[in-house]
């Protein structure tokens, strides 16, 4: 069996890169830039980017996101572009918004730049892009022909967002290296269509350590209005040794957790993030992993303000039999609960969970 890593051609990170976007626009000499953009971005830093472009001698067309990342408005996009004019496409935003530019760079053949302005999730680096109906509901997956060109990831800017998305993308990381080591243990095939590679595996053990080791400063540093190094590198562990260490590490029980917990109403509020926290740990149990990896999972949890029990999750009333349904759903048919070394049965996570919750309400 092959092995196969993505990652994005260039990953570019550093404090005010934003003012630099016309420049690298100007670099892949690929004509006019069409940018979409999240309409707080706009509103605080609109003229900050269009002067951008100006220095770069680049044309640049905007578009604000609003509504659903759908394939309806995917198209619309598309049909829109003057591509005889338009040669490179641009996301500036959330997730959504970065999704949306990949899907519509995918579908006009056109190169993507990608400039996440939140650091809560590790989508950012990967080729897939999440379409939604316009109702909001799950669509599909959009695999991509490609990664995504250039990745900017501006520190000063991801550090004025919301203490919490940092907190969640935290969240989100923390799973990558337990992930990626049940996928190498059990020979799983990851998001990136192969076997995961010493590549990925060492940019996801990298990604787990700079957590530890970081992470707890980094918040502290971004609640104190600091751009500091520690920001910096929680920033890159979020974003991209997470975002490489996923797509080419593979998924496993965290992640399939996750997914089951999405259909309880009452965890509607919690972030990916922070619900992929819970489960990370949820995972551990099913592993029986050693008190002092939990210690250190559940510590970094708590520190960063993750939850760690099904109350913190909003589940401090769940029904038994819903907890099950969750579970259930965890273990669904072709996601990624398959990639564990060992079989699991919905009465396993269920217990998992249940074991996680214990463990989350101990000091320690
Ligand atoms: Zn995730």
């Amino acid at each position: 069996m092959r092995q196969i890593t993505y990652a994005p051609s260039k990953y570019i990170q550093g404090e005010g890169e934003l003012d630099r976007l016309g420049t690298y626009c100007a670099q892949m000499e690929a004509g006019e830039a069409y940018a979409i953009i999240d309409p707080y971005i706009v509103s605080v830093y609109g003229e900050e980017i269009r002067s951008s472009f100006a220095a770069g001698g680049v044309a640049l067309e905007e578009r604000e996101f609003q509504g659903e990342c759908s394939f309806a408005q995917v198209e619309e996009i598309v049909s829109e572009l003057y591509l005889e004019r338009v040669g490179v496409i641009l996301g500036i935003g959330g997730g959504k918004t970065l999704d949306t530019a990949k899907a519509v760079s995918h579908y006009a053949g056109l190169p993507v730049i990608l400039v996440p302005t939140v650091a809560s999730t590790d989508a950012p680096c990967s080729r897939v892009a999440v379409l939604y109906f316009e109702d909001g509901r799950f669509d599909r997956y959009l695999s991509l022909r490609r990664s995504p060109d250039v990745v900017v990831a501006d520190t000063g800017l991801i550090a004025k967002a919301p203490v919490r998305l940092l907190a969640a993308g935290m969240g989100d990381a923390l799973s990558t290296y337990f992930e990626a080591r049940a996928c190498r243990e059990s020979g799983a095939v990851t998001e990136a269509g192969g076997l995961g590679s010493i590549a990925a595996f060492s940019l996801a053990r990298a990604c787990y350590d700079t957590l530890i080791t970081d992470g707890a400063a980094a918040l502290e540093d971004v609640r104190q209005g600091r751009v500091s190094d520690q920001v910096a590198h929680i920033v890159e562990a979020n974003i991209y040794l997470s975002g490489i260490g996923f797509e080419s590490g593979g998924l496993a029980a965290a992640h399939a957790i996750h997914n089951g917990l999405t259909i309880l109403e009452e965890c509607r509020h919690i972030l990916h993030g922070e619900k992929v926290a819970f489960a990370t740990l949820a995972q551990l149990m099913l592993e029986q992993a050693p008190e002092e990896e939990l210690a250190a999972v559940a510590g970094f949890c708590r520190e960063a303000g993750l939850p760690v029990t099904l109350a913190q999750l909003g589940l401090a009333d769940i029904a038994p039999e819903q907890l099950l349904a969750a579970a259930e759903a965890s273990c669904a048919e072709g996601g990624p609960m398959k990639n564990m070394p060992f079989t699991v049965t919905p009465q396993d996570v269920y217990a998992a969970m249940l074991a996680a919750d214990r463990r989350g309400q101990q000091a320690g």
